[in-house]
């Protein structure tokens, strides 16, 4: 397929309630969405980095940025047969791979679309119905979060992942522990901890608890292999596996024993998919994590863990508290699976997107034609065409939650 012309928009979405994790609090989604045209078809995507870089160093300013001066450049006008075609297009572009997801899975939007084969059986899926849990973020006190998590109870959700931090982590874990003795129950610490916070981590081993997430650094495999022979419970790698070889690295350092798989962290559905492989093959758990996308994300998210090595409950809510999800893609239900039959060629609801609704900060549309002039000719003055093609306005402060 020929890359035509590619839109992206920077959106924003407000939160019913901050989302606070042991090293950030956000109050609103804001994400870029990825529409991309070729052969007479739209395919979408979503790059998932957020205002913060908390998670990770990418935002949805880096991932606008790269998008438009390398990856765009580099795909617009590209005959892309593929998944691989496209990655080979993108290689010479280091990190990034939020940046990179986005653009991937609107090309594995339009490859579903060209064949007819729904995303979920191009990546190898069945079923429809996918396992779900809910993350939730750290609340003001502990009676708010027992409060919370008897509302997530009662829509029907099996498993809970509480975010930690010092001071937040093992009180809050017994008290809910405490309320709810059978629980599926996990924790995700977001890197805050240090190797010589061991023996406070083990305390958490007295809750039966499914993993304990990303404990330690980000960039640190070998601590993790250091801490994981100090707790009964699993540790789960989040933000330290980027790619299917660092996936190895941890299984084979002992890291590890349990993999929390992105699309997004990881460059896209494909790098995914072959972690997924890779631990299937070694009888290693993953599951579907989240980075509380938009329902284009999710939707993608949802075709993934159908895969029969996701044998854990996903972070696949229904919503988590964005006023405006009117992305939604496929039908999530806040029960405790979410149906994934919709999520085809022929049945996409795309149709719904309404930005109307939503916060644009800025759109830009580029097409083949304007990019050879636009981005081979650095230092020439944009033509009145290619200036046209921008549309900008400010984010609106009246919009926030109150
Ligand atoms: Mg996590």
């Amino acid at each position: 397929m020929k890359i035509e012309e590619i839109t992206l928009r920077h959106i924003k979405m407000p939160y019913l309630a901050p989302f606070q994790t042991s090293r950030w609090t956000e109050h609103d989604r804001e994400c870029v969405i990825v529409q991309v045209r070729a052969d007479g078809l739209t395919g979408w995507g979503e790059c998932v980095a957020s205002q913060n870089c908390g998670y990770s160093y990418e935002t949805t300013k880096t991932n606008w940025h790269i998008l438009e001066d390398f990856i765009i450049p580099a795909v617009l006008g590209a005959d892309l047969a593929d998944i691989p075609a496209y990655r080979a297009t993108t290689s010479h572009i280091s990190g990034h791979p939020m940046a990179k997801a986005g653009i991937e899975l609107a090309v594995w939007d339009l490859l579903a679309q060209q064949t007819g084969v729904p995303l979920q059986r191009l990546l190898g899926g069945s079923g429809d119905r996918v396992k779900v849990g809910v993350s939730v973020g750290i609340q003001a006190t502990t009676e708010k979060l027992l409060e919370v998590v008897d509302k997530y109870l009662a829509d029907g959700y099996r498993r809970i992942k509480l975010k930690i931090k010092p001071g937040r982590d093992v009180g809050d874990t017994a008290a809910v522990r405490k309320a709810h003795p059978v629980l599926m129950l996990q924790v995700d610490g977001n890197s805050v901890y240090r190797l010589p916070d061991a023996e406070h981590l083990k305390k958490l081993d007295d809750f039966y608890l499914l993993l304990i997430e990303q404990p330690l650094a980000d960039d640190d495999i070998f601590d993790h292999a250091k801490l994981q022979p100090q707790l009964k419970t699993a540790i789960c790698l989040d933000e330290s596996i980027l790619s299917v070889d660092h996936a190895r690295w941890a299984l084979e350092m002992g890291a590890c024993r349990i993999i929390n798989i992105k699309p997004a962290r990881v460059s896209g559905l494909h790098e995914a998919k072959r972690i997924h492989d890779y631990c299937r093959e070694r009888g290693v758990p993953v599951w579907m994590g989240g980075m509380l996308e938009t329902g284009i994300g999710r939707a993608a998210n949802v075709a993934l863990a159908s895969l029969p090595g996701f044998v854990l409950p996903g972070d696949i809510s229904h919503d988590h508290g964005q006023v405006l999800l009117v992305v939604m893609v496929v039908a999530v239900e806040a029960k405790a699976k979410v149906a994934v039959g919709s999520w085809n060629a022929g049945a996409r609801h795309l149709a719904y997107f309404e930005f109307t609704h939503l916060e644009t900060s800025r759109e830009r549309t580029t097409q083949s034609s304007e990019a050879r002039w636009l981005f081979s000719s650095p230092g020439v003055a944009p033509s009145p065409r290619t200036a046209a093609a921008w549309k900008c306005s400010a984010i609106s402060s009246s919009a926030r939650r109150g």
